[in-house]
C-alpha cells in the first residue's frame, strides 16, 4: 500500500516524501483511514511503529484551515513525558510544514510565563504533559472547551506515572462531542476502564501482538558479574565500535555513575533522568543525536518515548524491575524497518528479573557467554537496591548478609584473576563468544 491511497490531502503527502517515507507502517495504515472517517480510535502500538505519524497526519487534514478569528484549541495530545511532548511536537512541525498550523509543547519543569504568552497568541495544537496543562486550566490560562480532537499517547506510561486523576479532571474540561485517540503499548485493566470510559465505539488496532517486543531486535543476554558489567560494557562499545548506545540502568544515582565511568575510560556519555533540568536533558539528547556522545545511559522515567532514529543498539545495564519495562526499553531500537540489538548484562541476582521478562515474552533470551567474564559461582544472589539505599560499604537491610563481593573483583582479589590476568582474557573477547540456546 501507498501513502496516496489513505485518502491524505496533497500537501501532507509532499510532507511524507520529504520524509523520505516510501511506505505506510502498519499502524499507518489502519488507523489514518479511521481517523480520516472520524471514529475513536484504541491502538495498541509501541514507540517505533510510526504511530506519531498514524495519529498527526489525519489530525492535521481533520483541523483543516484554522477557522477565521482567534486561533483555539482544536486538538490535544497529552503525553507522559517532556521529551516525548517535544517530539510529538516536532512531528506535528515536520508534517504541518505545508499547512499554517500552529503547535506548542506545554510541560513542567520550565516556567510557566513564556507558555501562556504562547497560548495567549493563539494556538490550533496543545501537546502536554498531564500535570502542568492542568496547572494552566486550574489557573484559567487556557480555554480547552474547542478541543475536537484529542490524543492519550503512551496511555500507559501515564498511569504508570500516576497522571490518571490529572487526565480525567482535563477530560472534564474539553467539549463532550470530539474524536478521542488512545495509543498504549500494553492492556492493562486500568487503561481498558480508562478506554471505556473515553471512547465511542472505537476502531480497534493492534499492531504488534501484546507485549511482544520487535521481531527485527536482537535480544541477547549476558551474563557477568555486578562489578564487572562496566568492564564489559566498556570493552563490547570499544571493541565494536559502536557510536550510539542507549544504556539503562535502574536508579540516577546509577546512571551518573556509569556516565562519569564511561567517560574515565574515555568513552565520551552523559546521563539523563528525572534530576536533571529540562535544559540538560534536552542538551544531552541533542549532543547524543548528534553524535557528539556515544553514549546516553538513561532510567526508564527519561528514557520513555526517545525518538532517536536509528539506534542500533539498546543496553541493559540492569534489568528493570518492571518486566514491561524491558518491552519498552528495546523498543527504543530497530525503529520502523531498521535492525538492531538490545543486550542485557544480567548479573546473579537479577536472575529472578530475566525469568519475568521471558515469562513476559513467552519465550527464553539467548545468552552469550564472554570469555575472560565467567560468572563467579561462589557469589550469592543478593536483594536488589533501589540505588539511594545502599552506597557502597553502608549500612546493609535489616537482614540482608555480608558477603564479599566488592573484594572479590577487585585486581588481585580472591578466587579473581587479577587486572594482567584479565588483560589476557580480554583479549581473547574479539576473537570469540560463546553462545547458547538456553
Ligand atoms: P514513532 O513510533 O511515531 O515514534 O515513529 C518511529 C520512527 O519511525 C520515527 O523516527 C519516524 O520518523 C519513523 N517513521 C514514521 N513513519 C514512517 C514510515 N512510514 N516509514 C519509515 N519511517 C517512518
Amino acid at each position: 500500500m501507498l501513502f496516496n491511497e489513505l485518502g491524505l490531502s496533497a500537501d501532507l503527502l509532499r510532507a511524507v516524501a520529504d520524509q523520505g517515507y516510501e511506505t505506510p507502517t502498519p499502524i499507518q495504515r489502519e488507523a489514518i483511514p479511521h481517523i480520516l472517517e472520524g471514529h475513536d480510535i484504541l491502538a495498541g502500538a509501541q514507540t517505533g511503529t510510526g504511530k506519531t505519524a498514524g495519529f498527526t497526519l489525519p489530525m492535521l487534514q481533520i483541523l483543516g484551515d484554522p477557522p477565521s478569528g482567534p486561533r483555539r484549541v482544536r486538538a490535544l495530545i497529552l503525553t507522559p513525558t517532556r521529551e516525548l511532548a517535544a517530539q510529538v511536537h516536532e512531528s506535528v512541525h515536520t508534517y504541518g510544514k505545508y499547512r499554517p498550523v500552529r503547535a506548542m509543547e506545554i510541560y513542567g519543569g520550565v516556567s510557566a510565563r513564556p507558555q501562556i504568552t504562547k497560548i495567549n497568541r493563539g494556538v490550533d495544537v496543545v501537546i502536554a504533559t498531564p500535570g502542568r496543562l492542568l496547572d494552566h486550566v486550574r489557573q484559567k490560562n487556557i480555554d480547552l472547551s474547542f478541543v475536537e480532537m484529542l490524543v492519550l499517547d503512551e496511555a500507559d506510561r501515564m498511569l504508570d506515572m500516576g497522571f490518571i486523576r490529572d487526565i480525567k479532571e482535563i477530560i472534564r474540561h474539553l467539549p463532550k462531542k470530539r474524536q478521542n485517540m488512545l495509543f498504549s503499548a500494553t492492556f492493562s485493566k486500568e487503561i481498558r476502564e480508562l478506554a471505556n470510559n473515553l471512547l465511542d465505539s472505537p476502531a480497534e488496532i493492534q499492531v504488534a501482538a501484546r507485549n511482544t517486543t520487535a521481531d527485527r531486535v536482537e535480544q541477547l543476554v549476558y551474563p557477568v558479574d555486578k562489578d564487572r558489567k562496566r568492564e564489559l560494557l566498556s570493552e563490547m562499545i570499544g571493541r565494536g565500535n559502536w557510536q550510539q548506545v542507549l544504556v539503562f540502568t535502574r536508579t540516577k544515582h546509577g546512571a551518573n555513575r556509569l556516565a562519569k565511568q564511561l567517560n574515565q575510560d574515555g568513552i565520551t556519555a552523559d546521563a539523563i533522568h528525572g534530576n536533571k533540568g529540562q535544559g540538560a536533558r534536552a542538551k544531552a539528547l541533542r549532543d547524543f543525536k548528534a553524535g557528539k556522545v556515544r553514549v546516553l545511559v538513561a532510567t526508564d522515567i527519561a528514557a520513555r518515548g526517545l525518538d532517536i532514529e536509528k539506534l542500533p543498539h539498546v543496553v541493559n545495564f540492569e534489568l528493570p524491575h518492571v518486566p514491561e519495562d524491558y518491552v519498552h526499553r528495546i523498543g527504543r531500537t530497530a525503529r520502523a524497518g531498521q535492525d538492531g540489538t538490545a543486550l542485557s548484562l544480567v548479573c546473579v541476582d537479577e536472575n529472578k528479573l530475566l525469568k519475568e521478562i521471558e515469562a513476559l515474552l513467552k519465550r527464553d533470551i539467548r545468552k552469550e557467554f564472554v570469555p575472560g567474564y565467567d560468572v563467579d559461582k561462589r557469589i550469592k544472589p543478593e536483594p536488589i537496591q533501589n540505588g539511594r539505599q545502599r552506597r557502597q560499604g553502608g549500612p546493609r537491610p535489616a537482614g540482608g548478609k555480608p558477603s564479599g563481593r566488592k573484594k572479590v573483583g577487585q585486581p588481585g582479589g580472591k578466587g579473581r584473576p587479577g587486572k594482567s590476568a584479565r588483560a589476557g582474557q580480554r583479549k581473547r573477547f574479539s576473537r570469540s563468544t560463546r553462545t547458547s540456546a538456553s
